[in-house]
């Protein structure tokens, strides 16, 4: 929260400044309340200076006391089965190389219930330590909830970088703990390494076109959030005993705003998995239609595989935004991804390219699409559709 030092004279010109609704006059003073953003827009406003943002975290000399490269581990609840999600093992993997070029440990950092049955996995990913935080408070992920328990756990060990999954949990948790504790954080990065002793965060920049690198040498820890399926994931060693070391982190107040009345299976639960499964199959404004969409749909049914989608074909509303594909959709790694009817634009490439074997099927054969894929077909897809639809059917009779 803003600072209102004591020279404040209660004029109230801060109050409707504040986009959020967070400062208000109390005896003739003005006070802050827990819906600030620190976003800084009444700093400016006060005619005698008694508005301050807070110091930042880690700052000059105290840099060298953050030592560590930890990871924010995300757990699945896969049908009753708890597992790690593999985006957590793909940080891993690379947070371990950060970690040996930097001559630091590699920290995984575990809230839930009972997640004890997957240290064994995140040992053998190249832990040296697991931080866990166990508890009933923690069996729903909770915002308020785990990221006190991950600030409690950087307040104590002070790590030099944490990073987090871009998936909707990380997304959530990674910018609440990076406002609280006054960091930065870089989201959707594609590439870390070393330099100099600090992180290196590499991200696309202008609708793609460039790859931005961006240091934090300032403060600490730098956080980043890294997408599923951009880092290889490679187990060091299957024998490896990672430390355990149990915390308890008191679970605030806030927490208890947010309570889980029910919980519903989405109808089209496939798409929970487009960014894990092997086979996606994917249409874009080439299709015309919503009705000519169910094609790609029967498709990706017959392939037992998930369904895509361009963002033109989200934008026509044919497919909900959850199966969006490319840099502000999901990143997808599967088996064979096959493009149908997408012209292949940068924005879209970036969330497939790392596929193992691309197919396109598209109407002009400069289509940038084919650049990118192993196996092209220039024609018309409701042509070409139809009769592969066909073919898989009959091959399975
Ligand atoms: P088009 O570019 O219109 O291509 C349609 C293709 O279908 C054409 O190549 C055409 O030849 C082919 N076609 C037409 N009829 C037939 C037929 N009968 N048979 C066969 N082929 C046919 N896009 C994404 O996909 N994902 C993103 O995450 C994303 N993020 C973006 C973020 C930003 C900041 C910006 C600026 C853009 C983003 N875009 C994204 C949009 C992207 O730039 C393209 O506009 C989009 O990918 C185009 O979708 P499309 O290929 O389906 O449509
Ligand atoms: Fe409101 Fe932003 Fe000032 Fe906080 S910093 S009180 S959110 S204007
Ligand atoms: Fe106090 Fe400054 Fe706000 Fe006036 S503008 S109420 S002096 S903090």
């Amino acid at each position: 929260m803003i600072n209102v030092l004591p020279n404040c004279i209660g004029c109230g010109k801060c109050v409707p400044v504040c986009p959020f609704g967070a400062l208000s006059l109390v005896d003739k003073k003005a006070v802050c309340g827990p819906a600030c953003t620190l976003c800084g827009a009444c700093v400016s406003a006060c005619p005698v200076k008694a508005l301050q943002m807070p110091q930042r975290a880690a700052a000059g000399a105290d840099l060298a006391s953050y030592k560590g490269i930890w990871v924010f581990v995300e757990v699945i609840n896969d049908k009753g089965v708890l597992k790690n999600r593999p985006v957590s093992l793909e940080l891993l993997t690379k947070g371990r190389e950060l970690a040996n070029e930097l001559g630091e440990k590699l920290c995984a950092v575990a809230v839930g219930a009972n997640n004890s049955g997957l240290y064994a996995e995140i040992s053998a990913y190249g832990a040296d330590i697991i931080y866990s935080v166990e508890g009933p408070a923690y069996a729903d992920y909770n915002t308020a909830a785990y990221a006190n328990a991950v600030i409690t756990l950087i307040k104590k060990y002070k790590p030099s970088a944490v990073l987090y999954p871009s998936t909707y949990i990380g997304r959530d948790l990674a910018p609440r703990i990076a406002a609280e504790i006054h960091v930065g954080l870089t989201a959707d990065c594609t590439g870390l390494s070393i330099k100099n002793g600090n992180l290196v965060q590499t991200r696309p920049a202008f609708g793609g076109n460039i790859m931005a690198d961006i240091l934090c040498p300032n403060h600490r820890p730098q956080m980043a959030t890294v997408r599923p399926n951009v880092m290889g994931r490679a187990a060091v060693s299957a024998g490896k005993t990672a430390q355990i070391v149990r915390e308890v982190a008191p679970v605030p107040a806030s927490a208890a705003k947010v309570r889980i009345l029910k919980k519903e299976i989405d109808a089209s639960a496939e798409v929970e998995n487009i960014d894990e499964a092997q086979i996606v199959i994917s249409g874009g404004r080439g299709l015309k239609t919503a009705e000519n969409f169910r094609l790609i749909n029967e498709i990706a049914a017959e392939f037992g595989g998930a369904v895509g989608a361009s963002r033109a074909a989200i934008d026509a509303g044919w497919k909900p935004k959850n199966h969006q594909v490319g840099q502000s959709g999901v990143t997808v790694k599967p088996k064979l991804y096959m493009a149908c009817g997408i012209s292949g634009a940068v924005q879209h490439v970036v969330g497939m390219e790392n596929s193992e074997v691309i197919i396109a099927i598209n109407k002009d054969g400069s289509a940038p699409i084919f650049n990118v894929c192993k196996y092209g077909i220039v024609g018309d897809l409701h042509q070409i559709l139809p009769k592969l639809l066909t073919l898989v059917r009959d091959s399975k009779k």
